[in-house]
């Protein structure tokens, strides 16, 4: 079986694009792979147009280890956030391919079932003011959605550290989280690497008595000294990952005992394949993964299917049934997550969905894309609503 050819296209909202592959083969077969940009999908698709011509058309779809190393070393230039993204879509259609051409769920390909069924945590759900008693109020509405989990950045436009009044507000914002939902879910604190390490450090301490699940990104990627000060002073666990884009990123981290939880998003860390890698050496130094995921069903449903097979997966990521909530059906049969706040085990060939043409072409681009040092980001309105 041979790749004769792709067609791209991008399924607009307010905040993000969703970019999307459709891979065809000589035999008929096609895959589906999905990508959500950080803010740059033209270039994503661009890398996609250039890269495609050299290393995925006249290729055998089945050969996904020979086209990530095409991409991340044979090209000699690093591929970056980019690369990684544009390897991801190529990757995930062709997995989808090779579960079709043999008439099963991709799960099964990689090593089977470790689980039937995977948690999901909520984001997206935070779009109100910034108000305790508001966002109390939605946390609850999504505990009462089913979800056992989560996660909320409460920091608004911080920038390195926070005013009095700002760590004030964030502090009894997560203090009304807990007290809506209970002790017995997980709050994941989303920091998005906006502090300085003294900065997160008093955070982390001040927030002790929500018992954060996880305290994500609190330093930029590359601040480890930043990153070690804040694990020196806080028994929480430490989340990251999401802007790792090559198995080697993680060396530092991994090493030097700074993450529990390695969140590489797998549309940003060369698709299936990249992330499968991670999984034993993960395991290896007894950390979890707890995939990074914005994407709509498409991308949701690759990751699912690496959560069921790989053992040390915690919780995977979901936005859209709070965020963008009709993106569910730009396919057939997207995952979603049952009252008991879980993804099931797909059991289709491959991905197991398909495109609803209908429904992506009556959304077309935005331009969208999030501004998270701009005030009022948690909105997920179209960016030129923000305040400035
Ligand atoms: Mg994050």
């Amino acid at each position: 079986m041979i790749i004769t050819g792709y067609r791209t296209v991008v399924v607009g909202t307010p905040w993000r694009e969703l970019a999307i592959i459709e891979v065809h083969t000589d035999e008929g077969l096609t895959g589906l792979g999905e990508v959500r940009m950080v803010n740059k999908t033209d270039t994503l698709l661009a890398a996609i147009d250039e890269l495609a011509p050299r290393y995925l058309i006249g290729t055998d779809p089945f050969d996904v280890a020979r086209l990530a190393w095409q991409i991340e070393v044979g090209e000699y230039g690093l591929p970056g956030e980019v690369g990684a993204s544009a390897l991801a879509a190529f990757d995930i259609a062709c997995w989808d391919i090779m579960g079709k051409a043999l008439g099963q769920p991709i799960w099964r390909l990689l090593g089977g079932a470790f689980r039937d069924e995977v948690p999901a945590y909520a984001n997206g759900w935070y779009q109100g003011d910034r108000d305790p008693a508001i966002v109390a109020d939605l946390a609850q509405q999504v505990t009462a959605r089913g979800y056992g989990a989560v996660k909320i950045d409460p920091f608004g436009a911080a920038s390195s550290t926070l005013t009095p009044a700002g760590h004030r507000l964030s502090t009894e914002i997560l203090q009304a989280v807990r007290d809506a939902i209970g002790p017995d879910r997980q709050i994941y604190v989303e920091m998005h690497g906006r502090f300085t390490g003294a900065t997160a450090a008093v955070i982390a301490h001040d927030i002790a008595g929500i018992r954060p699940g996880w305290l994500e990104e609190p330093t930029l990627p590359l601040d480890i000294g930043g990153l070690r000060q804040v694990r020196a002073s806080t028994p929480f666990p430490i989340a990251l990952g999401e802007r790792i884009h090559h198995a080697g990123e993680l060396r530092g981290f991994l090493e030097q005992n700074l993450v529990d939880i390695v969140q590489v998003d797998v549309t940003h860390h060369g698709g299936i394949t990249g992330f499968m890698r991670l999984v034993g050496w993960t395991n290896a130094y007894n950390v979890l993964l707890a995939p990074h995921n914005v994407c709509g069903p498409i991308g949701t449903a690759a990751a699912l299917h690496c959560c069921i097979a790989a053992p040390n997966v915690l919780v995977l990521e979901h936005f859209n049934d709070f965020a963008d909530v009709w993106v569910h059906d730009i396919v057939d049969n997207p995952p979603r997550v049952s009252p008991a706040g879980t993804f099931a085990k797909p059991t289709a060939p491959g991905l197991g969905l398909s495109l609803v043409d209908e429904v992506v072409a009556a959304h077309p681009r935005t331009g969208g894309r999030l501004a998270l040092y701009r005030e009022g980001w948690e909105r997920r309105q179209d960016v030129s609503a923000y305040a400035r």
